[in-house]
């Protein structure tokens, strides 16, 4: 698969693809992040003496162009944070568009309007593909948190592009996850939490081929115990998933992957009721209680596992930390991978994100993955569609 740093470009017109679906309100941008992340990719090429045609998707707009999915916010704030005009297209493709790329000189910018006012987009329509391609030299992908998508903008524009590579952000994503994640260092540890059990699961049984250890807490923790024979009284848990659990650990234990679950775990009556209702072991769930944290015990124990490790990947948090009687142990959880100096240190996730947030830990990491669905698709071992675009792309 080609980069952006293995491709020339000076003088050339390259269609670039990024993550622009930012939270808007009210047409003000919320959080710019997913902006900032695209710089290093966009900068290097204005500094190379290329032209950019940047496009993305923002939210989800019907068939009709409604004006609160217009990435004109986008637009703004990008050519502030690059220094330099960035011109809005009306439109993504079509006469008008091409007219105005037909005039891009060296060192401009363009941004494309929403690729989802197209129905082509979502359904990797060839003839919308081709039009997009047909717009630029280069396309260049930058946009990881569509990787897993099989969209025109993401897959179909590869057939017609005359050049194709991944940009620096996708590049990142490739190193860490398909690389380090890959071939990781051992001991390698991962840490499994969060709510979304039927995926993640996937995730489980692909780290079983790769990882040493594997820490298991969050609701997911609470199929486990179910597995191993014990009652969780009214906590999240998915019944139909309790046998996969068990075959989970069967499994684990032929290959010598070490489990941890929960050996305590802070109980409530609900995931908004203001106090915990205290600390139990994993085998006394009390009948009326949820599980909705690990307790005090279990964050010394996990701590122990992770000292020792070279590698270690996080995803999902280990309890109902949106309520601060809950977060006790994704917050410590976060301060202690944060705090491995000598491992490498990879999390991905949105919520698992938002925990770093909180306690301003984002430096702390190794790398944190910009995906969230194609994060867990990369993690279950399946190739990315942009990927494999890419790679076929090149020949
Ligand atoms: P990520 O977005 O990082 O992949 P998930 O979406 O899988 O993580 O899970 C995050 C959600 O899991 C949070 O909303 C959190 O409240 C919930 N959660 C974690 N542990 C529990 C628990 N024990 N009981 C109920 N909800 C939980
Ligand atoms: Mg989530």
């Amino acid at each position: 698969m080609n980069f952006l740093d293995k491709i020339e470009i000076k003088g050339k017109k390259l269609l670039v693809r990024v993550d622009y679906n930012v939270p808007l309100k009210d047409g003000v941008i919320q959080d710019d992040h997913r902006i900032r992340a695209s710089l290093d990719t966009l900068n290097y090429a204005l500094d190379q003496g290329a032209a950019l045609i940047i496009c993305s998707h923002l939210g989800r707009p019907t068939d009709k162009r409604e004006p609160e999915f217009s990435l004109k916010p986008a637009a703004v704030r990008l050519s502030e944070l690059l220094g330099r005009e960035v011109k809005m297209a009306s439109d993504c493709i079509g006469s008008e568009v091409r007219a105005t790329v037909q005039a891009l000189a060296p060192g401009q910018v363009l941004m494309l309007e929403n690729l989802r006012y197209h129905a082509g987009e979502k359904a990797n329509d060839p003839e919308f593909s081709k039009q997009l391609a047909a717009l630029a030299d280069v396309y260049v992908n930058d946009a990881f948190a569509v990787a897993h998508r099989a969209h025109a903008s993401v897959v179909g524009v590869t057939e017609f592009a005359p050049a194709s590579c991944g940009g620096f952000l996708l590049k990142k994503e490739w190193a860490f996850l398909g690389q380090s994640l890959a071939d990781p260092e051992w001991p390698y540890v991962a840490i499994s939490g969060g709510a979304k059990i039927s995926t993640k699961m996937d995730i489980l049984n692909a780290l079983l081929d790769k990882a040493d250890e594997i820490i298991i807490g969050g609701a997911m923790a609470n199929t486990f115990i179910l597995a191993i024979g014990n009652s969780v009284g009214r906590s999240l848990v998915e019944k139909q998933r309790v046998s996969d659990a068990a075959a989970l650990l069967e499994k684990a234990s032929q290959k010598g992957v070490k489990i941890h679950l929960p050996t305590d775990l802070t109980l409530g009556q609900g995931i908004d009721s203001p106090a915990s209702s205290g600390v139990c072991r994993f085998d006394a769930i009390p009948e009326d209680s949820m599980a909705l944290d690990i307790g005090p015990e279990t964050i010394a124990q996990f701590k122990t596992v992770l000292t020792h490790a070279k590698t270690v990947m996080w995803n999902g948090p280990m309890g109902a930390f949106e309520n601060p009687a809950y977060a006790q142990g994704s917050l410590e959880l976060a301060r202690i991978v944060a705090g491995l100096d000598h491992a490498l240190t990879i999390v991905g996730g949105g919520d698992t994100n938002v925990v770093i947030k909180a306690e301003s830990l984002s430096d702390k990491f190794s790398f944190i993955s910009t995906g969230g669905g194609s994060f867990m698709s990369f993690m279950e071992g399946k190739e990315l569609p942009a990927f494999k675009a890419l790679k076929e792309g090149t020949k």
